[in-house]
């Protein structure tokens, strides 16, 4: 069903520290009922469409009714944003969205504004392996500045999101989506969401297999009810046929655990306790750091944040792995130090509410202040042990003044594969409060450390000449082509 070239979502350091959805899904919302609806929204959650449609259907063409609760449930891949503040500048593309209780800000100088209340609707895509035709990646783009808030978001999950979608515009943009060979079924609610796997390389056998595979896990999972198709496009199917593998493995009751008669074999009438995730991937695909490390949203979409988190992760991500170089380099000569796959879980939130659970993280970054951060330590690789907090109000860019002599002591104190959360547990506060603040740099940097000294001068040169090019000291230069050889060889790439 997909055009020959197909743009891919990368799953990659950058995308693996967001999280989208969160708060914003159901914040602030009245879960008022269509008129003629008797459902009761508390019993939504695990009532899927198949068993909904009229109730969803109501809702749909009821003004007032905010057709969140079902909504979301019903896995048909829209939950309700917020209710907001529409602020309409002139002269600007699209609206101004404010939560309700935030001031509105002042219009731009010389224009006129209007203020209206509106239900709005978050949509998320569901992309198996994040495979998207070019055609519906350039149809997303234009919903998102005709019907949304102008920016498309790349989720964690390989998926689309777009918000501030009015619910009038719904079926506009549900329909659009579904007939330019894209589909928002099991995306949201409390299923099997999208199912991932690594969006490169395209022609590495193992890889090709990864990409199969989630596609067909993601088949076998998908809703069988045509209630999806009645709501969005009034009936008509749009769907390729499934690999009989698939259609086999959805009636195969060997186990029992099936429900053979009801129109959903495997999820029955209840679906799932809560959303599920499934991922098919190889061993050291990524980045040891990025793999573990989790934002919330925090700014712009949550409005409790106080400070950045998900925009913020790719950048204290870069700066803990630059910590990380500076360890490994100090012991370079003689091979020794923090191995380049050395692994720490990070996690940032915006806000004290910890929705990306920085309290069971090794490092956790909790914001509490404008750029500026609480430090929480002592997780464990498995978060199986609760995090304390160290440090309060770190401003961002005092960020490796903490993380430098924390590394380093783990690099030079730790015992065999001791974790850095083990580590900073067994030293305890008292300790690590007095090397970071005794930290004046390592001891007994050794002076040997010199490119120049285990590089022919040609060599140098050669290195300091193309340093110099890229704005970098040759020994800068010589660590990144060092750390990427490494990586490299790690990920089987050879040379
Ligand atoms: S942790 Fe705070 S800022 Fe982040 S999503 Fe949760 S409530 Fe919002």
């Amino acid at each position: 069903t997909h055009l020959p070239l197909c743009v891919w979502l990368p799953l990659d350091s950058t995308l693996l520290g967001w999280v989208g959805g969160g708060a914003s899904e159901l914040d602030g919302v009245k879960s008022r009922q269509a008129p003629h609806c008797s459902r009761s929204t508390s019993l939504s959650g695990s009532v899927f469409s198949f068993f909904r449609k009229r109730c969803l259907l109501e809702d749909l063409n009821c003004p007032s009714a905010a057709m969140a609760a079902s909504a979301t449930a019903a896995g048909i891949g829209a939950g309700a944003d917020r209710r907001v503040q529409i602020r309409g500048f002139r002269g600007l593309r699209s609206p101004g969205l404010i939560p309700f209780g935030r001031p509105l800000p002042a219009p731009p100088f010389g224009s006129s504004s209007v203020i209206r209340a509106v239900s709005t609707f978050m949509l998320r895509t569901k992309n198996p392996c994040g495979k998207v035709p070019n055609k519906l990646y350039l149809v997303m783009d234009d919903l998102a500045d005709e019907f949304g808030i102008g920016t498309l978001r790349l989720t964690t999950r390989q998926t689309f999101q777009l918000h501030g979608i009015p619910k009038k515009d719904l079926k506009t943009v549900m329909s659009t989506i579904i007939k330019n060979m894209g589909s928002t079924l099991g995306a949201c609610g409390d299923l099997n969401r999208n199912v991932l796997a690594p969006a490169a390389p395209f022609t590495k056998k193992e890889y090709v297999f990864a990409q199969e595979t989630a596609e067909n896990i993601a088949t076998l999972l998908t809703p069988q009810s045509g209630a999806y198709y009645d709501l969005w496009v009034d009936g008509e199917k749009v769907m390729s046929a499934e690999p009989p593998e698939v259609v086999k493995a959805r009636n195969d009751n060997s186990h029992g655990t099936n429900f053979p008669d009801l129109p959903e074999p495997i999820y029955g009438t209840q679906f799932l306790p809560r959303k599920f995730k499934i991922a098919v991937t190889l061993p050291r695909y990524v980045d040891r750091l990025n793999l573990t490390a989790m934002a919330c949203p925090a700014l712009p979409l949550c409005p409790l944040a106080i400070t950045e988190a998900e925009r913020g992760i790719p950048d204290i991500l870069k700066r803990v792995r630059s910590v990380f170089d500076k360890v490994i380099t100090l012991f370079i000569i003689q091979f020794v130090g923090l191995k380049y796959n050395e692994s720490v879980v990070i996690r940032v939130t915006g806000c004290p509410n910890g929705c990306a659970r920085p309290y069971m993280a090794e490092l956790g970054l909790v914001g509490d202040g404008p750029n500026s951060y609480q430090i929480w330590l002592g997780g464990t690789p498995n978060q199986t042990r609760l995090a304390k907090s160290f440090m309060d109000k770190v401003k961002i860019q005092d960020l490796e003044k903490v993380l430098e002599p924390l590394f380093y002591n783990w690099r030079i104190k730790r015992e065999r594969h001791e974790s850095f959360g083990d580590f900073t547990t067994r030293m305890g506060f008292d300790k690590l409060h007095e090397l970071v603040e005794k930290w004046e740099g390592p001891e007994g940097l050794s002076s040997r450390f010199n490119l120049k000294l285990f590089a022919d001068r040609q060599t140098y040169e050669a290195v300091a000449n193309l340093a110099k090019l890229q704005n970098k000291t040759a020994h800068q230069l010589a660590m990144e082509v060092i750390r990427n050889y490494v990586a490299a060889q790690q990920n089987g790439k050879g040379k």
